[in-house]
């Protein structure tokens, strides 16, 4: 069984899109796979859809953010349910927004999978041997109602993975010591409520638990919390409701040259 291992996203050099990505993923898999950053207090960047901000900054954001990754016809997103709907993407063109899907993977090139986060675990999935991808949205109803299952059924389904062969990543999100939860959150998971009814829950250790549990051959997770490292980040939990949203992505990209 893999244990925890640590991998730490690192910040891509100033193009006018803040964020960090896995270095090692592109090096060594020839993948793009990261997340935005909340920008700074004069220049806020948020890609969040449903907040109130002006459309046309939204979009230009959402613009930048797709010229910033190139070799990516398509990008696919979805207005998230907190639910397990995994869509299976081919390719084509433009931005394809899919209701009610919380998971995107592929087998092709030159699709960019997002999906937004602010404390919810953005979790990576890739068949270094067929060149599969999976990218889910999965806080706690997500995990607990067993979106990684989907993932990973998708990806054995469609493209002939072996689940041994596959590598997961859990991503920036919030951290158990920033996360108190009440007891139908722990009888979710199926684990014991603690006294008093309530908690503090590590999300990505339980996804971890069950990538384990799947037979997943190698998982790390991020060292980054969206709620301690809140210069960098938008935390849903921190901000009690009025941060913006972060976008995590992962694709490969089609030869540009
Ligand atoms: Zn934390």
């Amino acid at each position: 069984m893999p244990k925890r291992e640590s991998l730490h996203e690192r910040p891509v050099p100033g193009d006018g899109v803040p964020r960090l990505e896995l270095a090692e993923w592109r090096a060594r898999y020839g993948v793009v796979a990261g997340v935005t950053t909340r920008g700074t207090p004069v220049d806020p960047f948020d890609l969040g859809l449903s907040s109130g901000r002006p459309v046309g900054k939204v979009l230009d954001q959402w613009a930048a953010f797709r010229a910033a990754e190139p070799g990516f016809p398509l990008t696919t997103l979805g207005r998230q349910v907190h639910g397990t709907e995994v869509a299976w993407h081919e390719g084509g063109r433009g931005w394809l927004i899919l209701d009610g899907v919380d998971g995107h993977a592929t087998g092709s090139a030159g699709v960019l999978m997002t999906v937004t986060v602010a404390d919810c675990t953005p979790v990576y999935l890739l068949d270094p041997v067929q060149g599969g991808l999976a990218l889910l949205h999965a806080g706690w109803r997500g995990a607990s109602s067993r979106i990684l299952e989907r993932g990973i059924r998708l990806l054995t389904g469609r493209t002939g993975a072996n689940v041994e062969e596959i590598v997961m990543h859990c991503g920036i999100g919030i951290c158990g010591d920033c996360y108190e939860v009440g007891y139908e959150v722990f009888e979710a998971f199926g684990l014991p409520v603690p006294v008093g009814g309530k908690g503090p829950l590590d999300i990505r250790g339980q996804l971890v638990r069950q990538g384990q549990e799947l037979g997943i051959g190698r998982i790390t997770t991020s060292d980054w919390c969206s709620g301690h490292h809140g210069d960098l980040f938008h935390s849903h939990r921190r901000s009690r409701g009025v941060d913006g949203r972060m976008i995590a992505y992962l694709g490969r990209p089609l030869a540009t040259r």
